[in-house]
């Protein structure tokens, strides 16, 4: 295959906000070579690369900044403890500008849905109640309800999907009703890339009584958040998605739900006074981060939003527009290539799943991989979709803002190689 060498090197400046071949330049993985070819690196939404910046603040936390946070009396832990509340501040301006004691650092999303389930789960959630998810929903925000509902004897529902792939709305008021407690549901799915029109499905929620939840894990990296707009109780998201190091995510939650919520892990700095009778905890968001946390991460975590707020989230959205766009377009020529997902882009993120005639998921990935391309296949951590969707994996190539259109030519050239070469 000819094209991939040539055209994936030179990365086309697809879109106006963006000038994606200056920025690929701070991403140091994109000058790999897999197989002989240069890295394209379509699995994003699995986890983002990094740019240097975010790299460079890491080495320069440890070599000049590491301490302990929070209890130090010393210049490097009051260095350390500044870095890391900076990064509170930074991630409360992310989410919409909220008081940054309503951002809980997590690891990650699973960890912050976790929290909510744990905690605020088990004081307010019993026999007979009913919490609300979706079918499109990531293990990550169904697994924690399941077990929730099994110790608790509550109920869990879905809301189906619709024929264009997204939430079907139609019983939504018999779904929400008196019983519901907790509706928790995706922004943007993992394995579809739907975007869901949350706000309308939460004020009904809200109206009934119920906390609502946003799983941000896939929209929070690609789009703008405000979590006021979202009218949302909770919101859930991981930085490693977001060009940041794993190991840093983030739960934001209102004030009052917080407060009220007794902590998810016992230990050290989530407490004020300890004795062997009784414990009292230290003040939100504190009361939530027991142990040493994920200092050096969450410093790195504040660079990736620095470089994705420099760059602008709606810029971002933009350019992912135009490139999801492209390779929708160019896959749905192939006839023997079937798309799992909204056509239309502005309903929608860069997240595209397909499933080739003939061959399956993993070998076209496969396939794709011993040409440089990273996709990924199989379940997505969505099962109960998949079977929605009648397969067991689709094929999922997904973007960000250093994929390129003439990357996307080369995908489309190996899959149709790929297509002739497992065609029976
Ligand atoms: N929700 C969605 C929609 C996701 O795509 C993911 C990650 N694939 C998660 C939650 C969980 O994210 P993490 O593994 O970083 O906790």
């Amino acid at each position: 295959m000819q094209g991939a060498t040539a055209a994936a090197g030179a990365a086309a400046n697809t879109s106006q906000g963006l000038d994606v071949a200056k920025l690929r330049a701070d991403f140091p993985i994109l000058l790999r070579t897999i197989n002989g070819h240069p890295l394209v690196y379509f699995d994003s939404a699995a986890s983002s690369q990094k740019p240097t910046h975010v790299i460079q603040t890491l080495t320069d936390y440890y070599e000049r900044h590491h301490a302990n946070v929070h209890r130090g009396m010393h210049t490097l832990a009051a260095e350390a403890t500044d870095m890391y509340e900076a990064v509170r501040r930074k991630a409360a301006r992310f989410i919409g500008g909220v008081d940054p004691s309503t951002v809980i650092f997590t690891r990650n999303a699973t960890e912050a849905i976790n929290l909510v389930a744990y905690s605020w789960g088990e004081q307010n959630i019993s026999a007979g109640d009913e919490i609300l998810i979706s079918v499109m929903e990531h293990h990550a925000n169904i697994v924690p309800w399941v077990r929730l509902c099994e110790k608790t004897g509550a109920t869990l529902k879905t809301i189906p999907l619709d024929e264009n792939y997204g939430l079907d709305l139609s019983d939504i008021d018999t779904l929400i009703n008196k019983n519901t407690k907790l509706v928790a549901l995706t922004r943007m799915s993992n394995a579809l890339g739907t975007i869901n029109n949350l706000a309308p499905i939460f004020k009904k929620a809200h109206a009934v009584g119920a906390v609502t939840l946003v799983d941000a894990a896939q929209s929070a990296p690609h789009m703008p958040t405000d979590v006021q707009e979202l009218d949302c109780d909770f919101l859930a998201l991981s930085g490693h998605k977001a060009l940041g190091p794993t190991g840093a995510g983030i739960l934001y939650g209102k004030a009052e739900l917080l407060d009220n919520m007794p902590p998810f892990l016992g230990g050290g700095e989530m407490i004020e006074l300890v004795t062997f009778e009784k414990v009292t905890y230290n003040h939100v968001p504190h009361k939530f981060e027991a142990g040493t946390p994920a200092i050096a991460d969450v410093v790195g975590f504040g660079a990736a939003l620095d470089y994705l707020m420099e760059l602008g989230m709606e810029n971002i959205r933009e350019h992912e527009k135009e490139i999801t766009a492209y390779a929708l377009d160019k896959l749905s020529q192939f006839e023997w290539l079937k798309i799992y997902g909204p056509a239309d882009v502005d309903k929608r993120g860069a997240a595209v799943s397909f499933t080739v005639e003939g061959a399956h998921p993993h070998d076209i990935a496969q396939y794709l991989d011993s040409y440089g391309f990273a996709v990924r296949a199989g379940h997505h951590c969505a099962q109960p979709l998949m079977k929605a969707l009648g397969v067991t994996a689709t094929t999922r190539a997904s973007f960000y803002i250093y994929n390129t259109l003439s990357e996307v030519d080369s995908m489309c050239e190996a899959l149709a190689e790929a297509r002739d070469f497992f065609k029976v």
